[in-house]
């Protein structure tokens, strides 16, 4: 809290760029960070860490920070907008690890080491610490003298020298003090051979240089957080504030994975939930809002927000409420051109309906969507007709019902609702589903009565009609 008030809150989430798009679980992350320096005032950075060339995809930065942008959560420092600490790509700041690597070398707190490749074709795991301390490669030539000639010979790695018999305590604070025996530590690799740095020298020295006040990052990086203290320490730099978030779960408890859940976040735009009601949802994993409300805006949210308040235990995350409280966005916290809007970045194709007609659509479909893409799904088979194919019976019925809809002189919900009622379904004549099924293909979908109201006469008619 100290520091907080005396330095200004800087945080950062450090994606790498080796999926198909934004991780659900990252955006979470992203959210913590990027509201804890709304509230301090702070700045929030993307740092792209792209150092592990083998796992790179080409293109996904670009789309992770297309994704963070399509869920409003807007950065003050990254790759593309720059920023008083750039470059914010890693790959452009290896002279910058290796000027320090080269400073834990002369203090004694990094070595080089001879890791020879194994067989041909085989990839080389660098993450994996190395514990042989050869000290001499097999033609019996001694250490480099410098990153550029390891460079340069190839098999030579740097790693990190891992004092013995120490006791490392993480602050963290979600979890309290969490203890680390370092005889248990492995000997990181700092810098792999072909000279590129590994996370965990990566991450260090840039949230250092970038001056993060607080890490806030994902469960899984506990265990590599004593080394990195380590790393602070040799350097002689004063620690940042850690918390780990809880991992996100599946409902059955396993850690949140693309068989049991939808992982990349355009899966949640594409299928139309509303990034408002996503941040809504995810404020709501690990976190209770003071007054067990569960409807807020990420403004009150960051206002009620406190770090230390996440709960460690994992939070499931449960689809099913996240499309109830889609629902509830839809019909009760948007307003009506929050919700135009919405549709309209959604599939902009529904810019083509007239804006009266999709207004009054909108009316009738809201309380019966839970998702953008049902609004879509329910409102088109109205407006464009697909081809049916009507046996002679229900051609017969279907005109019975035009004749009498015709004569229908004030168009309303009303009206058609009686026409519908007495003539036809009341006198047993045709059922619902049926008409559904003759009308639009599919036994159920937007109320007749009202939709017909809302599209007017002539294209209920048309309707009719094969
Ligand atoms: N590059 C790491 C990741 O992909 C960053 C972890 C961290 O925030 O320190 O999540």
């Amino acid at each position: 809290i100290q520091s907080m008030i005396m330095n200004q809150v800087r945080t950062r989430i450090a994606p790498s760029p080796t999926g198909e798009d934004l991780h659900i679980g990252n955006l979470y992350t992203g959210l913590i960070n990027w509201v804890m320096a709304r509230k301090y005032e702070g700045k929030f950075i993307i740092r792209i860490e792209d150092t592990d060339r083998t796992r790179f995809v080409e293109g996904a930065t670009e789309k992770i920070l297309d994704s963070l942008k399509k869920f409003h959560i807007f950065y003050d420092e990254g790759p593309d907008i720059g920023g008083p600490y750039a470059p914010y790509y890693q790959s452009q700041r290896l002279s910058i690890y290796h000027e320090y690597a080269q400073k834990l070398i002369d203090s004694g707190h990094a070595e080089f080491a001879y890791y020879p490749k194994e067989g041909a074709g085989k990839k080389k795991d660098y993450t994996q610490a190395i514990e042989s301390s050869e000290s001499k490669d097999e033609s019996g030539q001694s250490s480099p003298k410098s990153i550029e000639e390891m460079i340069t010979r190839g098999d030579w790695v740097v790693r990190q020298i891992i004092p013995k018999n120490e006791k490392v305590i993480v602050h963290d604070l979600i979890r309290g003090d969490i203890e680390f025996d370092t005889n248990e530590l492995s000997k990181q690799v700092l810098i792999k051979s072909d000279g590129y740095p590994t996370y965990h020298l990566g991450v260090v020295v840039d949230d250092y240089l970038m001056k993060i006040s607080h890490i806030i990052r994902a469960e899984e990086w506990i265990s590599s957080t004593p080394k990195h203290v380590l790393l602070y320490k040799a350097f002689g730099w004063e620690l940042p504030i850690f918390a780990h978030l809880p991992i996100l779960r599946n409902p059955d408890r396993s850690k949140l994975s693309k068989r049991k859940n939808p992982v990349w976040v355009s899966w949640y735009i594409d299928e139309g939930y509303l990034p408002q009601a996503v941040v809504n949802f995810l404020a709501l994993l690990g976190w209770s809002h003071p007054e067990e409300k569960e409807i807020f805006s990420v403004d009150e949210f960051t206002a009620a927000f406190e770090l230390k308040d996440i709960k460690p235990i994992g939070p499931v995350f449960d689809l099913t409420k996240l499309t109830w409280m889609n629902g509830i966005y839809i019909r009760e916290v948007l307003s009506h051109e929050e919700l135009q809007n919405a549709l309209y970045v959604y599939d902009p194709t529904l810019k083509e309906i007239d804006g009266v007609l999709l207004k009054k659509l909108i009316e009738v479909a809201k309380t019966r969507i839970k998702t953008l893409k049902e609004f879509k799904l329910m409102i088109m088979p109205f407006l464009y007709p697909e081809e049916r194919h009507l046996d002679k019976e229900q051609k017969e019925l279907l005109d019975a019902m035009v004749m009498e809809l015709q004569k229908i002189s004030v168009w309303d919900q009303a009206s058609i609702s009686d026409v519908i009622l007495q003539n036809f379904i009341q006198t047993k004549r045709v059922n619902f589903k049926a008409l559904y099924m003759m009308l639009i293909n599919t036994d159920k979908g937007l109320p007749l009565a009202d939709t017909f109201a809302a599209i007017g006469k002539e294209k209920t008619l048309a309707l009719f009609h094969e």
